[in-house]
């Protein structure tokens, strides 16, 4: 039997056919007849290569930045790498027959050599930098991704690139890539076959999708319904009785819920954020990497602005200003915010027309009405203000705490009491705690789906600026005009609850973000972990070895502990609760599609590995 030099699972650099260029693969396997590797490049194709084409990583080491490549690509300006494609992937209307192929003249190929060696820059988006030391230090306990048997019949499309390199290599794309690669070979055939032209590699095209939320009608259905949610929810819990036979509530007219008044407070509120947000204050840090290879810088100030706004508050009160006045006039509030986040959300729009392809959302789709619920735009700015980033934490997420404080407040009020009864006092507590705890660990939002992967269109819009404080504090609104006395013994239970989800939700999510910045931290080396083919590691142990979203668990403990002070009575107060199940278990689905597509096998394993996606033993 041959003796071979690598062994299955290893991380090496095989190089790119047709070209010098190594990029790193991991093996798949080692065929003892023909005596070729079987490689897997991070973007998921896969190739056959002979043992000379393959090094150990260690023979890379001493080039600094991790590149290497000799070609001149890497001089290259980052625009041209924007446009890079990784190995593997064809350019659209670029398709030749094999036989097409081997009739073209040799200067051709040159020339084609010559644009994939610029395009073939995989490394520039990795996460971490360009450094190739993320695999050599993962601990013992890393366990290789074994996805050598899969995919072993799957049949082969060759693109331009593939063509001229057939002879000495077997191309084996993904296996959700074969579909794609069928399409647009089958597209391809009625086509006249003319030589594409250069310029063609430098297009990316625009991919087929299927679109999130049930499409353009699901994203109609949940930008006329949500708003109407809303209103009839705020409507429902101002009712004497609120439940669910005294539903639908009476319905005000639309004149009654507008004041200027109330729209102005609003604007200013907005605007002093806004102002927060660009003092100059608190650490600023690069967010992850762009299609581009460029990362945004972000100032985390989320926590001080919280601080100056408390102040304010305090001075607003000692200087005995009516806060109750937001209680009284809630529904004109939510209408004002309404109002706002959709002439927000038109204006992203627009603005969006004449953004940079490359700088749109993975999510947006090129149709209208979808779009402008997704967003369109990633990322957009202001100068150095972003507009997305902003809206996340500071004036719905702090307006958030400000309403439920103006609750209490109005608690004490309706209901003549000297003191907040402890139900008020346990939710105010509960979600001040949330809200203070997301912004103290604001940079972990830079990774999270809102910032990487939707834009920033009606969805985020109303959501960030009208959803969070009016429905989040529901609960508290309740409380004033429904006591509940909850006793001492029942709350201790209900405050055991929200620690204990807490506890889940913050190590989690903290244990992710740890791993993430640093796989090699010394702290997580008694994790295992499976390696992807994009160069990033899953955890298969600690917390995200016990469910697939252990942060969305913790996330739904504390949304319960959140409703139970306001007793059983009615179901008005667990809504929320409701809402957030619906909402996670849909975000978790995205999230694993994603997941999937990203990872490919490598998350497979992980799945069989971690079954369960929220609750253990039962979803
Ligand atoms: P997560 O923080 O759960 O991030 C999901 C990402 O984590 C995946 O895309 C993947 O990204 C990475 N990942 C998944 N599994 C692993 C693993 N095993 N090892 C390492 N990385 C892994 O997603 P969200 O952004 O949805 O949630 C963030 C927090 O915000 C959660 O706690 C959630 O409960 C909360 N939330 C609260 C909402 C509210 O309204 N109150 C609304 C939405 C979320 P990659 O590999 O690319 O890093």
């Amino acid at each position: 039997m041959p003796s071979r030099k690598f062994a299955e699972g290893e991380v090496v650099r095989g190089r790119w056919p047709g070209s010098s260029l190594y990029y790193e693969v991991e093996i798949l396997s080692y065929d003892n007849k023909s005596q070729l590797y079987t490689v897997k490049y991070k973007d998921g194709t896969e190739l056959e290569l002979k043992e000379s084409d393959v090094k150990p990583l260690k023979s890379f080491k001493q080039r600094k930045g991790g590149s290497t490549s000799s070609s001149p690509s890497r001089r290259r300006s980052s625009r041209s790498r924007s446009r890079s494609r990784s190995p593997g992937r064809a350019p659209k209307g670029s398709r030749r027959s094999a036989s097409a192929s081997h009739q073209a003249d040799i200067k051709e190929k040159e020339t084609r050599r010559e644009i994939l060696q610029v395009k073939l820059t995989p490394l520039v988006l990795k996460p971490f930098g360009n450094s190739i030391n993320v695999y050599n230090g993962e601990p013992e306990h890393t366990e290789k991704n074994d996805i050598s048997r899969k995919n072993k019949q799957e049949k082969v499309i060759l693109s331009p690139e593939g063509s001229f390199i057939a002879t000495q290599y077997s191309l084996r794309p993904r296996r959700e890539e074969v579909t794609v690669k069928e399409i647009e070979s089958k597209e391809q055939k009625r086509l006249p076959k003319v030589p594409a032209p250069l310029e063609t590699f430098q297009v990316t095209t625009p991919q087929r999708k299927s679109l999130e939320f049930g499409g353009v009608p699901g994203a109609s259905l949940i930008m006329l319904g949500l708003p109407a949610c809303l209103f009839l929810l705020l409507l429902q819990c101002r009712q004497k009785d609120p439940s669910l036979l005294s539903f639908p509530p009476p319905l005000p007219a639309l004149g009654e819920l507008w004041e200027a008044r109330v729209c102005g407070i609003y604007l200013l509120w907005f605007f002093i954020q806004a102002l927060f947000y660009l003092l100059p204050i608190g650490k600023v840090v690069e967010g992850t990497p762009l299609v581009d290879g460029r990362r945004l810088k972000y100032r985390l100030n989320g926590f001080n602005a919280f601080v100056l706004t408390s102040a304010i508050v305090g001075t607003s009160l000692f200087w005995g200003i009516e806060l109750c006045y937001v209680y009284t006039h809630f529904l004109q509030f939510a209408l004002a915010a309404t109002v706002f986040s959709v002439v927000l959300s038109v204006y992203l729009y627009a603005r969006s027309l004449k953004a940079p392809r490359d700088e749109l959302s993975p999510a947006s789709s090129g149709n209208a009405v979808y779009d402008f619920f997704i967003g369109r735009e990633l990322n957009p700015r202001i100068g150095v203000f972003d507009l997305k980033y902003f809206c996340e934490l500071r004036p719905g997420l702090i307006g958030w705490v400000v309403v439920n404080l103006v609750m209490l407040l109005a608690e004490m009020k309706v209901q003549e009491r000297g003191t907040p009864s402890l139900a008020m006092v346990l939710v105010n507590s509960f979600q001040l705690l949330y809200v203070v705890d997301a912004l103290w660990n604001e940079e972990a939002l830079l990774t999270t789906m809102d910032i990487i992967h939707d834009g920033f269109g009606f969805m985020l819009a109303f959501g960030d600026l009208v959803w969070v404080p009016f429905t989040y504090s529901l609960q508290a609104f309740y409380l004033v005009s429904h006591p509940h006395d909850l006793s001492w013994p029942l709350a201790s239970v209900i405050i055991a609850l929200k620690l204990c989800g807490y506890v889940i939700f913050r190590c989690a999510n903290s244990q992710k973000n740890a791993f993430r910045k640093n796989p090699t931290d010394p702290k997580l080396a008694h994790l295992k972990t499976i390696h992807t083919s994009t160069g990033k590691s899953l955890l298969v142990s600690g917390w995200w070895g016990f469910v697939r979203h252990p942060n969305y668990l913790g996330d739904l403990i504390m949304a319960l502990a959140w409703s139970l002070p306001c007793g059983f009575n009615h179901l008005l107060p667990y809504f929320y609760v409701i809402y957030f199940t619906a909402l996670l278990v849909h975000r978790e689905a995205r999230d694993e599609h994603q997941c999937k597509r990203k990872y490919g096998l490598a998350w497979e394993k992980y799945c069989q590995r971690v079954p369960y996606r929220i609750l253990p033993y039962v979803y």
